[in-house]
């Protein structure tokens, strides 16, 4: 037997609840066993879990998209039990049964070895959100972005996403601008590595097409207006990143930044990113992201508590990271 949190549908409405599985309902789709570790909430996550957007495409459905822990059982060629692995993504918690969980069966193609420094507690503050930051750095890199062109905006900077691309990219020796709606938490930036603190609502309503150049790159992982405003303060030739919609799915931007100034938006997908990428992501965060800095952007809860923080985290009341210990 084994505990997970449980998602069932019944009257177009979705129902959590922590139960216990007997190991044989696992789906047989996947050929590698893993003892769960550590899980995490994601804003994803919160989405299924309250049934806020149609995440969860198939019922009933063990919830978590991230999970970290030991192979107990591996018919792949490429895992032997014991071995660290990581999971992020790939329809897990959506239409292959998830994370949130004491055991998962699952593909051996979607597994990540662990690097060697990180501890499955680890893996899971960085979860979905900590490396979806690292790939929305890796392709400001890879657009030619350095830390003498300018500064950097990091919006949603109080959320998991923006969290770890303030620690990232304040590590790499860019000058990090962190924009949020939680001022009281300016200090937790900070010590991130922010230099400056702006209020979201800066950017949050509808504004001019062209507006004062300000940054040379922009993190966002809110979209709407939020995106469209910072790409018009894009400097000449600058790059945005966008891989959320924590304030809309909407995208109401004009084409004068694109046209007049060259600037870049760069879309990052996290779900089905190829393994070569999602590995290069691991090592680069297993090598750029300080210790001190991850311990201080994540709090604990166990499997019954990941109900009542999915409902916290799409109200916008969760700061930083949260580790799901799927064994409390
Ligand atoms: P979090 O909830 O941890 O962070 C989102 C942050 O956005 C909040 O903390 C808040 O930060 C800000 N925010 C919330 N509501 C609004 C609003 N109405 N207007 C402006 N800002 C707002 O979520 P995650 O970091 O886990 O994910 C962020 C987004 O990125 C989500 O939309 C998620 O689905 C998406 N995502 C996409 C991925 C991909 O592969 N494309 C992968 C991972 C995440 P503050 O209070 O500091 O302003």
């Amino acid at each position: 037997m084994f505990n997970a949190v449980l998602l069932t549908q019944s009257d177009g409405k979705t129902h959590a609840a922590v139960v216990a599985l007997n190991d044989d309902a696992l789906p047989p789709d996947g050929d590698v066993l893993v003892a769960i570790d550590y899980s995490t909430i994601n804003y994803k996550d919160g989405l299924a879990i309250t049934g806020k957007a149609p995440v969860v495409r198939s019922w009933p459905m063990v919830a978590g998209i991230d999970g970290a822990g030991t192979v107990l059982a591996s018919k792949h060629a490429a895992w032997r039990p014991g071995e660290r692995v990581v999971l992020n993504g790939y329809g897990v918690g959506e239409t292959h049964w998830g994370c949130l969980a004491q055991k998962a069966r699952l593909r051996g193609d979607w597994l990540v070895k662990l690097p060697e420094r990180f501890s499955s507690r680890d893996a899971m503050i960085i979860g979905t959100a900590g490396y979806t930051a690292m790939l929305s750095v890796m392709a400001l890199e890879r657009s030619g972005v350095v830390p003498h062109h300018g500064d950097v905006l990091v919006t949603g900077a109080s959320g998991g996403v923006g969290s770890v691309a303030v620690a990232l990219l304040s590590s790499l020796g860019y000058r990090v601008v962190a924009s949020t709606g939680k001022l009281h938490e300016a200090e937790y930036l900070q010590v991130l590595g922010a230099a400056e603190v702006i209020d979201r609502r800066l950017l949050s309503e509808p504004g001019k097409p062209l507006q004062k150049e300000r940054w040379a790159a922009v993190v966002d992982s809110v979209g709407s207006h939020t995106l469209v405003n910072a790409i018009a303060q894009l400097r000449y030739g600058g790059v945005a990143t966008a891989c959320g919609l924590a304030q809309g799915m909407d995208f109401p931007a004009n084409m004068a930044p694109f046209i007049l100034r060259g600037v870049t938006l760069h879309g990052i997908d996290s779900v089905m990113a190829p393994r070569e990428l999602r590995e290069e992501a691991w090592q680069r965060l297993a090598h750029d992201l300080e210790p001190q800095k991850l311990g201080g952007m994540s709090h604990d809860v166990g499997l019954a508590d990941a109900i009542v923080v999915a409902q916290r985290i799409v109200r916008g009341e969760i700061h930083g990271r949260v580790v799901v210990d799927v064994n409390r």
